[in-house]
């Protein structure tokens, strides 16, 4: 006999939110198994579960321990997986419930933040060759000392993925509470359009700029192994959005794929330092040693020797930030240092800069056109990136998303 095409399908926190939801999921999973696939569907723990667990530890003391943590936190999915196993039993099918260990999902140490090494597929396997639904409960492994840990906040997707990776599933369908990735935010720009397809590297940029839809790392993993992604809607039928690799000879290829907004950062400027070797290795290791990340750097042109130097960082890591350059200010001759919490990010992506030049003049020209000014600037070969006043956020974006016709299914072409 032929062997199935195996689905993987990944259900959020809020498509099993209530038993109404996860008899719908139920009856969503045996449609794509009559269909003459072999199913295996991960699940959140329901609704705000994961932050009320959290919320009940800190109660007890703000920093609890994490092995424990962990162990608390894993409840939340292990609820979900049950009651769906149940609710398709109930309909006649036959479902298996696992948590991640019972699966084999072996991770590092990490507590709250542990990365996958290896996954056992052979359990699911089995349960699948029996005709069996099998249920995974996402977001949670065992490290090799038998210890639960749980692999970081919406790390469900990441389950999923690396489940469809290890059973070379024809494709892993990641069911949301939106009905896919759209070229922006849908708020800021009410014709945002709905993408039917963008790459991997597209989607990372639009992940760790704020397009918070998909797990970041849960990308990394499915481009590293080539998983097709299918994000779509689990309240509706509607297409979604395709997750996949470039195709070399796209002949649709758009110039820009999206627009971001990222107004969760906060710019730094030492003033008055002198333009001498070691002044910015100082002052970013002073920043590093705090485990805080840098996101974009400016140093301005010297004037007599001295100069300035910007950078930005999440504003929740602003205060540990000051402190540091604090501590170092005399010590590298600084005459001041700002703090400026008034700004926002507006980036564009898209592969299709990768071989067009003129996007970043595009992109500057209409800003200009709305008078609105930029503060700094930073590129990679498929995003350009611009901090601007916060008032002009949404307008920025708007503008930016008319100026490249996003709203079009033509886009601007190559
Ligand atoms: N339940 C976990 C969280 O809320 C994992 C997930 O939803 O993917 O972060
Ligand atoms: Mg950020």
């Amino acid at each position: 006999m032929k062997k199935k095409d195996i689905i993987v399908q990944k259900y959020g926190g809020t498509s099993v939110a209530t038993t109404k939801r996860i008899k719908e999921v139920a009856e969503r999973v045996i449609y794509t198994k009559k269909a003459g696939n072999d199913v295996v569907v991960v699940v959140s723990a329901p609704g705000d579960t994961t932050d009320e667990l959290i919320a009940l530890a800190k109660k007890i003391t703000d920093n609890p321990i994490e092995r424990e943590l962990d162990m608390l936190l894993a409840t939340g999915e292990q609820q979900s997986i049950a009651l769906l196993a149940i609710a398709i039993n109930a309909l006649g099918y036959k479902a298996i419930s696992f948590t991640g260990s019972q699966v084999g999902i072996i991770t590092d140490k990490i507590h709250t933040k542990a990365r996958i090494i290896k996954i056992d597929g052979k359990k699911i396997e089995k349960a699948l060759k029996l005709g069996k639904i099998v249920i995974v409960a996402g977001f949670q492994g065992m490290n090799t000392k038998e210890d639960i840990t749980t692999l970081g906040r919406g790390g469900s997707d990441l389950t999923a993925v690396a489940l469809a990776a290890e059973l070379k599933a024809k494709i892993c369908e990641l069911y949301k509470d939106v009905e896919g990735i759209y070229t922006t935010n849908p708020n800021i720009v009410p014709k945002a359009r709905k993408l039917p397809k963008i790459s991997y590297d597209e989607m990372l940029e639009m992940a760790s700029l704020g397009a918070q839809v998909v797990n970041g790392r849960s990308i990394e993993f499915a481009k590293k192994y080539n998983v097709p992604i299918y994000v779509r809607s689990s309240f509706n039928e509607k297409t979604g959005t395709l997750i996949t690799g470039e195709e070399k000879n796209m002949m649709e290829k758009l110039l820009i794929s999206g627009v971001t907004l990222d107004k969760d950062e906060a710019k730094l400027t030492i003033l008055g330092v002198p333009d001498t070797p070691g002044v910015a290795a100082k002052v970013f290791r002073s920043i590093a040693d705090r485990h805080v990340n840098v996101d974009m750097i400016i140093q301005d042109v010297s004037e007599k020797g001295i100069t300035n130097i910007s950078c930005t960082v999440d504003k929740v890591d602003l205060k540990k930030t000051l402190i540091a350059l604090g501590r170092i200010k005399s010590e590298i001759g600084a005459t001041g240092i700002i703090a400026d919490e008034n700004i926002a990010k507006v980036s564009v992506i898209g592969v299709g800069m990768l071989s067009h030049p003129g996007v970043a003049a595009s992109m500057f020209e209409i800003l200009a056109e709305k008078k609105i000014n930029i503060e700094m600037i930073s590129t990679s070969e498929i995003k350009i990136s611009c901090i601007i006043e916060k008032k002009d956020a949404e307008k920025a974006v708007q503008a930016i998303h008319r100026k490249f016709n996003l709203d079009k299914q033509k886009g601007s072409k190559l």
